[in-house]
């Protein structure tokens, strides 16, 4: 594997900055691990405040131009990123197995998601229409241009190397945006080589710039610079808070979309009574065991109407027993390693609470024979919200790092469900959907039933930003992400997901 990347020139360790590739001004490196064998894999520059502000004064610079481009003379530049990002997606493919330590199948699918972004940005933007508003007087004419807004700071987690960037850079350059990347210290190296396939595709440079190394620093000098417009973030509730705190400073018209995926804990599936078992099966493990569990909308407190439970829980056991964990790299493994020894405590120390609180470990609830990172695919009984794996809070207080793969089951009597009257949306708040909405998060949640009206009702009364009926796959391009509560501001993808990256500018024309 490493020979084949060696070879592919997309193995970059240095960062971009006005298209030049640049080592660290006091050339200090970081190590980069494959977490599925605790070997290093590269040593990349270790940047701070001063590599930030170079960036950050390219990018101001490139932007004088590339937003004079026509969307169309940029959707040439971002097609081209675009069909070598699909042409590359083996050995990108690879990079993020690498490093992230997702199976290589999955992580192929990831690179067309991500890639994904860009092409429906590149789309979207020739469609970026202002308006005419009727003038109340005889002699104006009013008018609404949308205009970029200028550089666009972008930090992205781990967790989906490519497609987070993919998601906020795409339709920044597509607008006319340009961008300093600040990719996670865990995962550069798909940042990185997303970056070389940018020069290849001839963005010019200062376009699209890549800094990693200390994030206080980079994240500090991205929030004082009066350069840099907008701030998009996804990553922990505590490091979003800080940021929209910090881009106060120099009142930033686009904060932050941020998205706290470390509170997936709180991401509710609720699966009624008359729900296709094999539906709400294979949904509810695709939702919660999609990169070992690592995603901001994994399934995490599945709600299971008394009627099915036995069936369900019998079922999803069955299925979660057959899940096989191992080295992304090898054949036929689902489940790779949680990205760092500090994940695995964080399960550890949430499944001890559980525990302690009267929850049962059905299947799993401990480390794989593997060692390391690896962890067992777990499965626990009795779960209520009074334990910290269903509530958001001490997920940030305890730790950095969340990355749960257990699944935790609740039980919903049915004299609580029977409250559910299609046509009585007011008793909704009642359990389950009381429970689902008792937590500060609100990105995605899941509900399995076969009856429309129910799924309707649900769907309305879940407060959160993405509802899955009958469905455990439910992130695209063309639809809008983003959560309800302190689950995020702003939506990424969609048509919803270019408004970020647009300033509304109203022009009179008087004294006709
Ligand atoms: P994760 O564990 O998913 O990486 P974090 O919120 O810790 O979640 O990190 C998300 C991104 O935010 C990463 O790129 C990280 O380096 C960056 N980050 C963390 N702390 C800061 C900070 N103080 N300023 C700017 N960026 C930060």
């Amino acid at each position: 594997v490493a020979f084949q990347l060696n070879n592919s020139g997309l193995l970059r360790t240095q960062g971009l900055i006005g298209g030049k590739w640049t080592e660290a001004y006091d050339g200090k490196t970081l190590k980069v691990y494959n977490p599925a064998t605790g070997e290093s894999i590269a040593d990349v520059a270790c940047m701070g405040g001063r590599e930030t502000e170079d960036a950050i004064s390219s990018a101001y610079d490139a932007f004088k131009s590339w937003s004079k481009f026509t969307a169309a003379e940029r959707s040439k530049f971002l097609r081209k990123w675009y069909d070598l990002l699909t042409t590359h997606k083996e050995e990108l493919a690879q990079i993020i197995t690498l490093e992230q330590g997702k199976p290589l199948k999955e992580a192929l699918g990831v690179i067309t998601y991500g890639a994904g972004f860009i092409e429906f940005a590149v789309e979207e933007a020739k469609r970026v229409y202002g308006d005419i508003i009727p003038s109340p007087l005889s002699d104006c004419r009013l008018f609404v241009l949308k205009q970029p807004v200028g550089v666009v700071g972008a930090i992205t987690p781990w967790n989906f190397p490519l497609a987070m960037i993919a998601r906020k850079v795409g339709p920044a350059l597509a607008c006319g945006c340009t961008a300093v990347i600040k990719p996670s210290e865990l995962t550069p190296l798909m940042a990185l080589a997303a970056a070389e396939l940018s020069i290849q595709a001839g963005i010019p440079p200062g376009v699209v710039n890549v800094v990693m190394g200390n994030a206080h620093e980079i994240g500090d000098a991205l929030l004082s610079s009066t350069q840099v417009r907008k701030i998009t973030f996804t990553g922990s509730t505590a490091v979003g808070k800080k940021l929209m705190a910090g881009a106060a400073g120099t009142v930033k018209k686009y904060i932050s979309s941020r998205y706290l995926w470390k509170l997936d804990g709180n991401t509710p599936c609720i699966i009624f009574d008359d729900a296709d078992l094999d539906i709400a099966l294979k949904g509810t493990v695709a939702a919660k065991f999609r990169n070992s569990g690592q995603t901001c909308i994994c399934a995490n407190r599945i709600l299971v109407q008394e009627g099915i439970y036995e069936k369900f829980a019998n079922a999803l056991i069955n299925a979660v027993q057959k899940l096989k964990v191992g080295d992304g790299f090898s054949e036929g493994v689902g489940q790779g390693p949680l990205i760092n020894e500090a994940a695995v405590q964080k399960v550890e120390s949430l499944i001890q609470d559980a525990t302690s609180k009267g929850a049962r470990v059905i299947l799993g609830g401990k480390r794989h024979r593997l060692g390391l990172t690896f962890y067992e695919p777990t499965v626990i009984g009795d779960v209520n919200n009074e334990m910290h794996i269903s509530r958001d809070v001490t997920y940030i207080a305890v730790s950095r790092d969340v990355a749960l793969t257990q699944v935790t089951l609740v039980p919903v009597e049915r004299k609580h469900l029977d409250l559910l009257h299609p046509f009585c949306g007011s008793k909704l708040k009642r359990r389950p959907v009381r429970i689902a909405n008792d937590t500060n998060a609100g990105l995605g949640s899941y509900i399995f039933t076969d009856n429309v009206q129910r799924s309707w009702h649900v769907a309305e009364a879940l407060e959160y930003g993405i509802v899955g009926v009958n469905e455990g796959l439910i992130s695209t391009e063309v639809a809008p992400f983003g959560g309800f509560k302190q689950s995020g501001l702003g939506r990424e993808g969609s048509k919803y997901g270019m408004d970020d990256y647009l300033e509304i500018k109203y022009v009179c024309l008087g004294n006709m």
